[in-house]
């Protein structure tokens, strides 16, 4: 069994999908400069995997430095790529950080696996590639919206280098992922999601909230066309999503992809309105959560779900866990995680 290179292995989707690799088998290593972690997840990560987590603490923009990881381990033979800067409202101001890093990246990652000969690789993609979509549930042959923020483009951007790679290359072979909100944390509380940037995602705002972090929650508007007002949003979660990264890694080892890029939307398919979701967080965990209902958030869209036809039959993924599934574990993960700063 070949290595799997992680890229962002210490964030929040990578430290899960590191920990479902090594539990379905497989030999991840990781590549992560703490850019947006905390050092110490790795611990966590290697209480879980059972040996000390292979990291490599480099900045990928770093092209010489990035060979230096594939030099050293000819054995890789499927990369994740999820190293990328992630805050929407930050791209907005700082674009060309974004572009610079988000874009850099994916290049000298794609030079190093032609290089040296890797021919599997997964890229994180997200669902703001749709924009604002007036076809719910978006289907992997919904055409790209206008992006809502840099970052949204950069996705786009990286999705466009890619299916170019792929022509270029018609031996190297691409999973391109969607994902849509991922939520949630490992059952065991000994990783989950941990920025060092503040949070500006509802599920870790309402368990802030409910520690005492925040004063309150507020909702962003309540005058969406939706069946109570507020935004539908599909949360999958993290422990489902990183799971697929695996499915995704088995599909092209085993050579199963009809083409060369191919691409999956990552949601459960049920869009959860954010009423709904603090609800759900109430009823799971016995609180009662301060919450304020207020105006609405620039750039936000009414309601985005996925198609899941793809991923359920082509990928062969199933998500297991759903909304209570991920608030009781992401209430969990809040009460545990002081330790990653003590
Ligand atoms: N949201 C909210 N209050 C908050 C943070 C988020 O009402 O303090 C809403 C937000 O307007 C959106 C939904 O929760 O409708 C999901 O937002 P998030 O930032 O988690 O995900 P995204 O907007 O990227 O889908």
């Amino acid at each position: 069994m070949g290595k799997t290179l992680v890229t962002g292995g210490c964030g929040y989707i990578g430290s899960h999908t590191i920990v479902d690799l090594h539990d379905n088998g497989f030999n991840p290593v990781s590549a992560d400069n703490f850019s947006n972690s905390y050092q110490k997840i790795t611990e966590g990560i290697s209480d879980l995997i059972g040996k000390p987590l292979t990291n490599y603490d480099i900045d990928l923009c770093n092209l010489e430095k990035t060979e230096a990881i594939f030099k050293e381990n000819p054995d890789i033979d499927a990369v994740i790529h999820f190293a990328a800067f992630i805050y929407v409202p930050e791209s907005v101001t700082s674009p060309i950080k974004y572009y610079r890093n988000n874009l850099i990246n994916l290049m000298n990652i794609l030079d190093c696996c032609k290089k040296y000969n890797v021919k599997n690789i997964i890229f994180s993609s997200s669902c703001s590639v749709y924009g604002n979509s007036k076809e719910l549930p978006v289907r992997e042959s919904t055409p790209f919206g206008e992006a809502e923020s840099s970052y949204a483009r950069t996705k786009q951007m990286g999705e466009l280098i890619i299916r170019d790679f792929c022509l270029a290359y018609p031996d190297t072979n691409v999973v391109i992922l969607r994902y849509f909100n991922p939520a949630g944390s490992h059952e065991s509380s000994k990783i989950g999601e941990a920025p060092i940037l503040e949070n500006t995602h509802l599920i870790p705002i309402i368990t802030e909230v409910a520690i005492g972090h925040r004063e309150k929650l507020i909702v962003f508007g309540t005058d969406y066309p939706t069946r109570d007002g507020s935004c539908i949003r599909d949360y999958i979660h993290v422990m489902d999503l990183a799971h697929a990264h695996t499915k995704a890694v088995e599909f092209l080892l085993e050579g199963k992809n009809e083409k060369n890029c191919e691409v999956f939307n990552l949601g459960i398919g049920d869009g959860v309105s954010v009423l709904e979701t603090i609800k759900a967080f109430e009823r799971v965990n016995g609180i009662q959560l301060n919450y304020q209902l207020g105006e609405r958030r620039p750039g936000d869209i009414a309601a985005i779900y996925s198609h899941t036809d793809r991923s359920t039959n082509i990928l062969g993924w199933l998500p297991k866990r759903n909304i209570e599934d991920i608030v009781k574990s992401a209430w969990a993960w809040e009460q545990h995680k002081k330790w990653l700063t003590s």
